[in-house]
Order: C-alpha cells, then sequence, then structure tokens
C-alpha cells in the first residue's frame, strides 16, 4: 500500500510539474505575441510620418513646390536616401512581425520555382547596373514545384541575391541556382565576395546581425533581411544552411519540400 501512494505522489508531482511548465510556455508565448504587436504599432505609427518627410524631399529635390538651389540639392538627396532606408527598415520589422507570430496563414499554392527564375533575374538586374559583376543562374528544364506563397518565395530569393551582389566586389561571380535534390526543391546562391567570419556565423539569421567586415567597410544594412529569408523557409517547412569562408565568398542553401504530386510521379 505504500508502494501505491508513493506512485500516486510522484503521479501528482510530475502533474503539478507539467501544469507550471505548460504555464511559462503560455505567458511566453503571449509576451512573444505582446511584443509582436508593439513593434507593429510602432512601425505602422513610424511610417506615416517618415514617408511624408520622403515624399516632400522628392517634390523639393524635382522643384514641383520650390525651386531648390544647387547646393541645397545634395542635402535634400541625403535626406531622402536616409528616408528611404527607415521606410525599408520600418517595413522589414513590420513584416518580421507578422511573420513569427503564430496566426500567420500561409498560403499552399502549387509554386514552380523554375518558373519564377527570370522574373528573379529581372528583378535583380537593376542592382547590377554600374557595378563589375557576372551573374550566373541554372535551372533545371523540368518544373521544380513546391507549395507556398510566391511573393515570400521570391522574397528569399531575391534577399539572397541582393545580398549577394551587395557583399561582393566587382569582378567577382554571383551563381544562382534552382534544381532538385530526392525530395527536396533546392536553391543556392553563391558569390564570391567578403564571406563571413567563422566566429560570426552562428549568429548570421539573428535580427540586426550586420558581421563586422560589414560594419568596417560601412556597407550599409539593417541586418534584418536574412532574420526574414530564415522566418520564410521555416515558414514553408524547409531549411536554410551557409558554408562561408571570409573573403573568398559564401554559399546559402534553401531546402523545401517538393509538391507531394511531384514526389508521387518520382516514385513511379
Ligand atoms: P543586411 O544585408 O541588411 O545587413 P541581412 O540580414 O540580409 O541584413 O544580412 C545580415 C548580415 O549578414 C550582413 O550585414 C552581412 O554582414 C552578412 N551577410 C549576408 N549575406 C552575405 C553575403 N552574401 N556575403 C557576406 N556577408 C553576408
Amino acid at each position: 500500500a505504500r508502494d501505491v501512494t508513493e506512485q500516486r505522489h510522484s503521479q501528482e508531482m510530475l502533474i503539478a510539474a507539467l501544469d507550471k511548465e505548460r504555464t511559462a510556455v503560455e505567458r511566453l508565448r503571449s509576451l512573444d505575441q505582446a511584443k509582436n504587436e508593439f513593434v507593429s504599432t510602432v512601425s505602422h505609427e513610424l511610417r506615416t510620418p517618415v514617408t511624408s518627410i520622403v515624399g516632400y524631399t522628392e517634390m523639393m529635390s524635382d522643384g514641383s513646390i520650390v525651386e531648390p538651389l544647387p547646393e541645397q540639392l545634395p542635402l535634400l538627396e541625403t535626406i531622402n536616401r536616409n528616408g528611404q532606408r527607415l521606410i525599408a527598415m520600418i517595413n522589414d520589422l513590420l513584416m518580421l512581425s507578422g511573420l513569427d507570430s503564430d496566426s500567420v496563414a500561409w498560403r499552399h499554392d502549387p509554386v514552380d520555382l523554375a518558373a519564377t527564375v527570370g522574373p528573379i533575374e529581372d528583378a535583380i538586374r537593376p542592382l547590377l547596373h554600374g557595378r563589375h559583376l557576372t551573374l550566373e543562374t541554372d535551372r533545371p528544364t523540368g518544373m521544380v514545384p513546391v507549395l507556398g506563397d510566391r511573393a515570400q518565395l521570391e522574397r528569399v530569393m531575391i534577399n539572397l541575391l541582393s545580398n549577394a551582389v551587395k557583399f561582393t566586389e566587382d569582378g567577382g561571380t554571383v551563381a544562382f541556382t534552382v534544381g532538385t535534390d530526392g525530395d527536396d526543391a533546392v536553391i543556392t546562391v553563391r558569390d564570391t565576395g567578403i564571406g563571413i567570419p567563422a566566429a560570426e556565423q552562428a549568429e548570421l539569421f539573428q535580427r540586426f546581425f550586420r558581421s563586422s567586415t560589414a560594419q568596417v567597410r560601412q556597407i550599409q544594412g539593417t541586418g534584418l533581411g536574412l532574420s526574414i529569408v530564415a522566418a520564410i523557409v521555416s515558414g514553408h517547412g524547409g531549411t536554410i544552411e551557409v558554408e562561408s569562408e571570409h573573403m573568398q565568398g559564401s554559399t546559402f542553401t534553401v531546402r523545401l519540400p517538393l509538391a507531394p504530386s511531384e514526389r508521387l510521379t518520382r516514385a513511379v
């Protein structure tokens, strides 16, 4: 009889411990949600005044409200450029606060990644303007179908490619491939750029991370792009990995599950 009492006692302790853990998890979750709501509200509030600053500096520079003095033009352009950066950062924050809340309802549309390569190249081309970089792209002849949100998946590829362009010096190469490997769709973005020091790679996908090399060279950025990429990829059931050597280059590899229909036809 003592054994039974002891057993019951330890069961009760276990249940109490589990309850405590559950309450802690719930508290963390609601804190996380409160944080996301806060970031989202603040970002919305910031966007309106910054948009007005940017709008007016544009109208002043192009002479549509007043004719600026020649020496005022570069100042207006600086205000405008920094305003644009603020808007980009605010949009990234808004995106992130929505992305990591559990409420994101991911679209599950069939998306052929092979067919996105052309439009992505078109989107990246303006970034290559005035740069001496070689852009190599490679896509399979067949389809690379995944289930997901096309706009978000394009955002992943565009973010990785624009980083590759930004962090690679003239004379370098940026290579973009889309293909399959077993049951996975695989996207790779490789560059011959400044790379990421090994000691810093663990932090790469954290918000606001900027490598020491990027900071020393004063390459602009917010450190939000890769955390957005990582959130979208994991929201699609995929993984992202990086291989990088300082001052030699980096390769980002994204794996996403191929759409089930594709797996079936392959299995036949
Ligand atoms: P941002 O580019 O706005 O700084 P990201 O989140 O996209 O923000 O990238 C975070 C940091 O990771 C960058 O500041 C840079 O230090 C490093 N990084 C990202 N991509 C590359 C790359 N292709 N080559 C070298 N460093 C990179």
